[in-house]
């Protein structure tokens, strides 16, 4: 689907961690929506999503200016104390667009010069190896947290037929860890996936994460109940995976391959 674009020139960039990212001082989102789409997202409940005429995952705000607004922001949090920063937490900063755009490239070498205490990047794009050069100048103040919600690309085509194919995902794991870089893999939400997942990933990470509707969509699994996820586990023939408890045989998968402090459930798994 053809995504709308939209130059932004907006009067912040930094935004105070807070619920879910209350272990973090800031939220920082390179852009406004997302052209992933994902049926799942808990954004498309929020007034961000609600109160826009197109519906979510058809466009983008792509913020202009945004590195020299960024150090300027840095700067002065910087001065008063220590910075932990989420990015991103309602978008994917790695969207088809930044190849061209580089909004989230320029935020990095503001990073990169003046380093937060840490920053977790959150995707789901094979973009991210682009910036490799400037994640290693961040050394163990950074962390890429790759969603790999299956290892099933079939499931992932039924949730998000538009983000990228998971095989692209765990190479790009694979080249981050070989460049040095700390990573994770972030199951999330749980989706229905094979038995062989967790050998999948051992050799890729020694750090994953595992969340699901429940814990993590900031309700209780309200807004993703709102979503009507629940007709696509039906269509599937997997309404088990939608269980509360569903997240638990992962869990369960993962424990016999890796080791219980390499794997965290939920907001530990995101903290910094
Ligand atoms: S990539 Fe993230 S922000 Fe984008 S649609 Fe999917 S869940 Fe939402």
């Amino acid at each position: 689907m053809k995504t709308a674009l939209f130059y932004k020139n907006p009067k912040t960039l930094l935004n105070k961690g807070s619920g879910f990212l209350s272990d973090y001082t800031h939220s920082l989102n390179p852009y406004t929506g997302c052209s992933f789409a994902c049926s799942y997202c808990y954004v498309r409940q929020m007034p961000v999503s609600l109160f826009r005429e197109q519906p979510w995952g058809t466009w983008v705000d792509i913020k202009q200016e945004a590195a020299t607004l960024l150090r300027k922001e840095l700067q002065r949090a910087k001065a008063k104390g220590k910075v932990t920063i989420f990015m991103s937490s309602a978008t994917d900063p790695y969207q088809p667009i930044e190849q061209k755009e580089e909004v989230t490239r320029s935020l990095l070498k503001v990073m990169a010069e003046e380093p937060p205490d840490f920053l977790l990047v959150q995707t789901r794009s094979p973009l991210v190896r682009r910036d490799i050069d400037l994640l290693q100048l961040l050394q163990d103040r950074v962390r890429v947290s790759m969603t790999v919600e299956t290892d099933l690309d079939d499931i992932r085509k039924h949730f998000s037929p538009q983000a990228p194919p998971i095989q692209a995902r765990l190479k790009t794991l694979q080249l981050l860890a070989e460049a040095g870089i700390p990573t994770q893999a972030t199951i999330a939400p749980v989706l229905p996936s094979s038995e062989a997942f967790a050998h999948r990933l051992r050799p890729l990470v020694n750090r994953v994460c595992l969340d699901d509707f429940y814990m993590g969509d900031g309700s209780g699994g309200q807004r993703t109940k709102k979503l009507g996820i629940a007709s696509l586990y039906e269509a599937l023939g997997k309404p088990e995976w939608y269980e509360p408890t569903a997240y638990q045989l992962v869990y369960e998968r993962l424990l016999r391959v890796f080791d219980a402090e390499e794997v965290y459930v939920s907001q530990k798994g995101f903290a910094p």
